[in-house]
């Protein structure tokens, strides 16, 4: 409630982040999304999933004439992901600097990539890279009816 009194709803972006199939096969779901927690955003949907090649030639469809697209559409494809929409002013952004650079020995120290990847072919994490994305994304991964609505009591303590 406090929130909406204080941020304008334009404001107020979403992120689509995923852990991809390393991230959850390696048992780093909880670290990952701990990060996102501690950080102060607002989970708005979760869920694991297993993706079909369309999806996930839909959601990487801008790299589709790259030479790696068809080995990531098999990585991302290869076990389940978890997929996250995550809420806050500023969350694109953000999100990408806690994730860090594409290649992960060339992400800093102190980001997910940074920390816990080694290879840009199993880099652990997804971020949508602008906020027009963040809504694609996530209306492309997410059913009508997966989002939830909430105010976290936290909200007053994270934004004056
Ligand atoms: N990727 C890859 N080889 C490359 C560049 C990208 O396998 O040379 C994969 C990698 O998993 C990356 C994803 O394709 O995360 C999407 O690439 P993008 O450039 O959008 O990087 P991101 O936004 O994920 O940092
Ligand atoms: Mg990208």
């Amino acid at each position: 409630v406090q929130r909406c009194r204080i941020v304008a709803a334009a404001e107020v972006e979403q992120s689509y982040i995923m852990i991809k199939p390393d991230g959850v096969q390696r048992g780093l779901v909880g670290e990952i999304i701990s990060r996102f927690e501690k950080k102060g955003f607002l989970l708005k949907g979760l869920k694991l999933f297993q993706c079909s090649k369309d999806l996930a030639q839909e959601h990487y469809k801008d790299l589709k004439d790259k030479p790696f697209f068809p080995t990531l559409i098999d990585y991302i494809t290869s076990g389940p992901v978890v997929c996250m929409a995550w809420e806050g002013v500023g969350v694109v952004a953000s999100a990408r600097k806690l994730i860090g650079a594409t290649n992960p020995l060339q992400a800093e120290p102190g980001t997910i990539r940074g920390d816990l990847a080694v290879q840009t072919g199993r880099n652990v994490v997804h971020g949508s890279d602008s906020p027009d994305n963040g809504k694609r994304e996530i209306a492309l991964w997410f059913k009508e009816g997966e989002l939830c609505e909430w105010e976290s009591v936290q909200t007053p303590w994270l934004i004056e």
